[in-house]
């Protein structure tokens, strides 16, 4: 099934992304925590994909593979281009097709830190274009309601981004933030630049401080007073720090909901107790939107 088909039947598509443990551990650690989250009927689960491009024998080939096989929910691949060989890429989608999966978010991947390339793909949109040569895939992209950190500013980042959904991104996961107004801002930017894709949500809960700096280190989100004073109330404290970054993204989904978001992708750091308590907090809501219509 193509994911981009739920945003036509469902008023509020829900998801989750998990990502592959690290070499070093069993990737059963990821199979139980998927498992564990099977009750709590996401409509897709993504998973991500290595910066350095892992080609077709990466752990998100065979999770995405197993997702398939025993689950009901459909997985979304991320794919990665900027440090791969097209080679890499066509071995990997060929594996991916062999294995029926249908749906690809297309990235280009963070920089090497000597600036190094593989040359054969420069941004997403090439990604994009050269995955959509075969009609077997719907394709996604990312957005970023604060601007990507390498733009020179958000309109230009926007102008770009309609250069994914022209060759072919059926429809977006911004990165994530933790202030509203700035998505609200964003999609209307957005549409007046004449992007008329789904923009699904990505929800990440702050659940401890190390957690955040590695966050802002990498997406440049702005941290607002509200949760950097919750953060400084309730850091040094494991368990509170927990339950108040659960609350405060609970508090973002249930605005986004009052604001006619088109769906929430939540950041479940692959922890099924996380996601199980999101989900609590909103599965009524995520109903009634859904059976309003
Ligand atoms: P692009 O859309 O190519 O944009 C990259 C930069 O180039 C932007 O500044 C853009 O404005 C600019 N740009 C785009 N096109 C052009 C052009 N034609 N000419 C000049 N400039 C241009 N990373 C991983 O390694 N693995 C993952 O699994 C992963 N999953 C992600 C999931 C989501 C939802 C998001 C939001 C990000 C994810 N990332 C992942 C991070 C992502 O790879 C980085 O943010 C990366 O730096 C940019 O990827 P992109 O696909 O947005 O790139």
């Amino acid at each position: 099934m193509k994911i981009s088909d739920l945003f036509k039947t469902k008023k509020v598509v829900y998801s989750f992304e998990i990502f592959p443990p690290r070499p070093t551990s069993p990737i059963e650690v990821v199979y139980d925590a998927l498992a564990k989250m099977q009750d709590l009927n996401p409509d897709f689960v993504s998973v991500t994909y290595g910066a350095g491009g892992s080609g077709p024998n990466s752990r998100t080939c065979e999770i995405v593979s197993h997702i398939k096989e025993n689950y009901d929910f459909e997985p979304l691949a991320h794919l990665t281009c900027i440090n791969s060989v097209k080679k890499d890429i066509e071995d990997t989608l060929k594996r991916l097709h062999a294995n029926q999966i249908e749906n690809i978010l297309a990235l280009r991947g963070d920089r090497n830190k000597d600036g190094s390339v593989a040359n054969d793909f420069l941004y997403a949109s090439e990604l994009i274009e050269y995955v959509k040569q075969n009609p077997h895939f719907s394709v996604a992209a990312a957005c970023y309601p604060e601007g990507h950190p390498e733009s020179e500013n958000l309109s230009k980042d926007i102008e770009y981004m309609k250069l994914k959904e022209d060759y072919g991104a059926e429809f977006f996961i911004t990165q994530l933030f933790f202030d509203n107004e700035d998505f609200y801002r964003f999609v209307e930017k957005v549409r007046a630049a004449g992007i008329s894709s789904p923009i699904h949500v990505g929800i990440m809960p702050v659940t401890n401080t190390k957690q955040i700096e590695r966050i802002l280190s990498l997406s440049g989100s702005k941290v607002p007073h509200k949760l950097s004073r919750l953060l400084a109330r309730y850091g040094s404290d494991k368990d509170a720090m927990m339950q108040a970054g659960i609350l405060y993204a609970t508090e973002q989904i249930v605005d986004l909901l009052d604001n006619n978001v088109q769906g929430i992708h939540l950041y479940t750091m692959n922890s099924p107790s996380i996601a199980r308590h999101i989900t609590q907090n909103i599965d009524r809501l995520l109903y009634s939107e859904n059976t309003s219509r």
